[in-house]
């Protein structure tokens, strides 16, 4: 073997993309394409391809673009297929400075109905990142934006933890949950009593398992005898 020949040679144009979820470091490359094979045959986005033929052939966005730029929908199956450490997780590299060991949590993604698995990612009591379970029946190692990086949430300042509820000054003051749903009781009977049956409308969350599902139902279509109740795993 004669290495010489591809010494120097890089695989992809490393184009400083400022995306928040992905960093592209092509130097790491070593043009293997499962990274463009996930992204056109699992995900079905063709953000990401080769350009040029042969020895100088590139990775890249769509028109040597950044990923903002292209179809890209951010669903990280390209940087959780990389070998190399090409394209990585850009938010979870940002804990790499905090104190701890790394640990991984088996979990279900919390945000629809399909019911992903995944690994949390956690250093001490902070999640930092999250990883899609490929032994996950329901996603088998894929996952969307919102399971991948959305999960600030869990940590934010802003995150409710206690019931509100607005007082005659028009703010919203934390409340105990028994105060919460006399509250709402309330209001249910007022518009019951003022609008009839058909102003109320129940929807319920497509996180619910089916037994949560069918109380909902039978609350809408008994406990205020009308049919309006809907899911929202149907969207
Ligand atoms: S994040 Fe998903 S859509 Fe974007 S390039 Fe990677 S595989 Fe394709
Ligand atoms: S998966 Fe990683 S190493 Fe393979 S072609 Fe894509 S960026 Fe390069």
């Amino acid at each position: 073997m004669q290495p010489g020949r591809f010494q120097g040679q890089q695989s992809g144009t490393s184009n400083d993309d400022d995306n928040p979820f992905i960093l592209r470091d092509y130097d790491h490359c070593i043009s293997c394409y499962r990274c463009v094979r996930v992204c056109a045959e699992q995900e079905g986005d063709y953000a990401i391809t080769m350009m040029n033929r042969g020895f100088e052939t590139q990775i890249t966005a769509e028109f040597n673009n950044r990923l903002k730029e292209s179809a890209c929908t951010f669903c990280g199956q390209c940087v959780q297929t990389c070998p190399t450490g090409a394209l990585g997780d850009r938010k979870a590299m940002r804990a790499e400075s905090l104190p701890g060991k790394l640990k991984k949590t088996r979990s279900v993604c919390p945000y629809c109905g399909v019911g992903c698995q995944v690994d949390l990612l956690s250093k001490e009591d902070k999640l930092v990142g999250i990883q899609p379970a490929m032994d996950g029946p329901a996603n088998e190692g894929a996952l969307c934006i919102k399971g991948q990086f959305a999960f600030d949430f869990v940590q934010h300042d802003d995150r409710l933890t206690k019931p509100l509820v607005r007082g005659d000054d028009g703010e919203l003051h934390e409340v105990d949950w028994n105060t919460a749903l006399d509250h709402a009781a309330e209001g249910f009977r007022k518009v019951l009593k003022e609008h009839g049956r058909h102003a109320v409308y129940g929807v319920a969350s497509g996180r619910a398992p089916n037994e949560a599902a069918y109380t909902m139902q039978k609350f809408i279509r008994a406990g205020f005898g009308t049919n309006q109740i809907d899911n929202c795993s149907r969207a």
